[in-house]
């Protein structure tokens, strides 16, 4: 069976040899890998603003508490999401806002982001669902003209661009996440990157307690509590060893999703996604819609390929009953939305294949 999603793990002559280095080296914690990894990080996504974290869920909390979100605000955040996104949301004690999504791609749609806006909106999360990136020319407009903070959750979307640009410094914050099935994991991990550096000194307290790493225990003062966010010696080698390889494996992922953009189009039954204007995804799930779901998933799994909507639309959740409303484009789009493999495991052979047993139909 060719799976949906599959870590990345370099290869065991390569992060062996590290990973028994850094575990007898007496200095598990948060150290000097760590920073290296954030300077590396950093070059790749062309932003110097980074924080390393321990997961992309500590990296959502801090970014809403660095927007000021509190009980009693509005966050507005789309339901075509993993969960973090929004529980996330819900640790500050916010009201969760669901906007629509546009039916052509799955993504939260500006229209209704800015028919969700009230005078108690603190921030807006969009999410690059699967790697495909949000139409980020109009939620750069609303930001400026409402004054509201966007946070990007990048989780899907490592290497995806927008005007050529890699995704993570467009906004005032974005998250990744180094999960294991992500384009890159350290088994768990997370980043939070920033627009403006004046954010970072605050930030890298509030992964530490609240207390300042660049002073002695005896010298600090906690002024504002803070968390154990910190990504840990560990967790920061495997990503030293991953950041060897990264541009490869998400090249693989593009390449595969370029090949099913072409190979895939005018087949009866499916209907390709758009991407929206001056952007470039990254793949991390291909994307399409098509009819008769069940019966597609079956004929695929036959056929010995692994197609899933992954997702469970985060509003049916008993924990959102409060923010419950109509999502007419998420209907339609969630009952049509099909993820084929397309990341690094899936061979030109399998990619080929996969492209054929589509077109066999269902
Ligand atoms: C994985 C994921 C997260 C959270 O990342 P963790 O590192 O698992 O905490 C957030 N948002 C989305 C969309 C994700 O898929």
């Amino acid at each position: 069976m060719i799976p949906l999603v599959k870590p990345f793990i370099p290869p065991r002559e390569v992060l062996m040899p590290a990973l028994e280095a850094i575990l007898y080296s007496g200095y598990i914690a948060e150290g000097e890998p760590v920073y290296e990894f954030e300077r590396q990080f950093a070059d790749y996504i062309q932003n110097p603003n980074v924080l390393a974290l321990h997961s992309g869920t500590d990296a959502l909390h801090l970014a809403l508490l660095l927007c000021g979100v509190e009980k009693g605000d509005e966050v507005i955040s789309t339901a075509m999401t993993a969960e973090p996104t929004n529980t996330s949301i819900v640790m500050t004690g916010a009201k969760v806002v669901w906007a629509d999504v546009d039916k052509a791609n799955g993504l939260i749609d500006p229209v209704s982001v800015r028919a969700c806006i009230t005078k108690k909106t603190k921030a807006i999360i969009v999410v690059h669902y699967a790697g495909m990136v949000c139409d980020l020319d109009a939620f750069g407009e609303i930001s400026r003209e409402f004054k509201i903070p966007v946070i990007e959750d990048a989780a899907h979307a490592l290497g995806a661009e927008y005007k050529g640009h890699p995704i993570g410094s467009n906004s005032p914050y974005t998250i990744f996440s180094l999960q294991a099935i992500k384009h890159m994991t350290t088994v768990d991990g997370g980043f939070l990157t920033f627009r403006e550096p004046a954010n970072l000194p605050r930030a890298r307290k509030m992964r530490w307690f609240g207390l300042d790493k660049g002073k002695s225990r005896l010298e600090n003062d906690i002024t504002e509590v803070g968390f154990k966010y910190a990504m840990n010696n560990v967790n920061a080698t495997i990503g030293l060893e991953q950041m060897k390889f990264v541009r490869a494996i998400v090249e693989k992922y593009k390449s595969n999703g370029s090949f099913y953009d072409s190979n895939l189009r005018g087949i009866d039954g499916v209907q390709l996604v758009t991407y929206s204007n001056n952007t470039h995804p990254s793949y991390w799930l291909y994307t399409m819609k098509v009819e008769k779901r069940d019966e597609f998933i079956s004929a695929l799994q036959a056929r010995g390929i692994m197609a899933s909507p992954l997702h469970h639309r985060n509003d049916l959740h008993s924990i959102f009953k409060d923010s419950k409303k109509e999502l007419p484009n998420l209907n339609e789009f969630y009952s049509q939305l099909i993820h084929i493999p397309c990341g690094w495991w899936v061979s030109d052979e399998n990619r080929q294949y996969i492209v054929d047993a589509i077109k066999k139909g269902w």
